[in-house]
């Protein structure tokens, strides 16, 4: 999979995209990462990227034509042309609070996908006109942050973990909260009593059916807790 991500700050990305996982699933090629700064497709000979909003008020906005062009260049429009790679057709996302909000099933779907672009914007947002080469808004949630580089590192840190071969063990994906419709089962390591708290006895047995009885009733239970709207979903979905 590549995902190429516009924005105006680069160096963001070094730390979070080099380490852990995504570092990991970058080297093995399973996912291909670029980043490209936005502020390079300026026209401007100052590389300027925003200017003041039509209609006066506060702040700044994200210009048109710079965003037009990066996005361009990553093949939305070369579609007819002799470009030939298996990327020619990216799937374009703009990073947005007012998008629809992520969630689990919307990160399985992308992570189908072979070829995303994630737009980041700052200050007010991007020009309305650059929507119209977007194919979906994406928020990380009902908050405003200040640009879209933390949604756009959530949102790829999510889809790797859904790639094969990122995650070591694929199970441990499959037994998260959410990937059924459900809330993870609680997890305890060594050592059996930490502080006068007992690991539940169940765990200690070595059975491994009633092992999985138990992480089954407590993933429900959880979700019953905490999350009842999930149990609502799920028995939608399965209808
Ligand atoms: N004026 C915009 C509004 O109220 O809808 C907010 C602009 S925000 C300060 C600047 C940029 O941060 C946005 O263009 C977007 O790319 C990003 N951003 C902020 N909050 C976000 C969220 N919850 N989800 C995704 N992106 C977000």
């Amino acid at each position: 999979m590549r995902i190429d991500i516009l924005t105006i700050f680069p160096k963001m990305f070094k730390g979070p995209f080099t380490e852990s996982l995504i570092g990991r699933a970058a080297k093995k090629e399973f996912l291909k990462i670029n980043i490209v700064d936005i502020r390079s497709f300026s026209e401007d000979k100052h590389k300027k990227v925003d200017d003041k909003p039509f209609g006066g008020g506060v702040g700044m906005v994200m210009k048109p034509e710079p965003l037009y062009n990066a996005i361009k260049s990553a093949g939305v429009k070369r579609k007819n042309s002799a470009y030939k790679s298996p990327y020619s057709k990216p799937y374009v996302i703009y990073m947005s609070p007012q998008g629809k909000t992520l969630n689990n099933k919307i990160v399985k779907n992308l992570a189908e996908f072979k070829y995303l672009v994630l737009v980041c914007g700052h200050y007010e947002g991007i020009d309305e006109r650059v929507i119209n080469y977007v194919d979906e808004e994406i928020s990380v949630g009902d908050y405003v942050l200040t640009g879209g580089e933390i949604p756009a590192m959530v949102l790829v840190d999510s889809i790797a973990r859904m790639l094969h071969g990122v995650v070591k063990e694929e199970d441990s994906v499959k037994n998260d909260s959410f990937y059924n419709g459900l809330l993870d089962y609680p997890h305890y390591t060594r050592p059996a009593v930490f502080k006068g708290h007992k690991v539940p006895e169940v765990l200690l047995s070595g059975d491994h059916k009633k092992v999985g009885e138990w992480r089954a009733k407590e993933s429900y239970k959880r979700t019953k807790e905490r999350r009842p709207d999930l149990l609502i979903d799920k028995v939608e979905i399965e209808k």
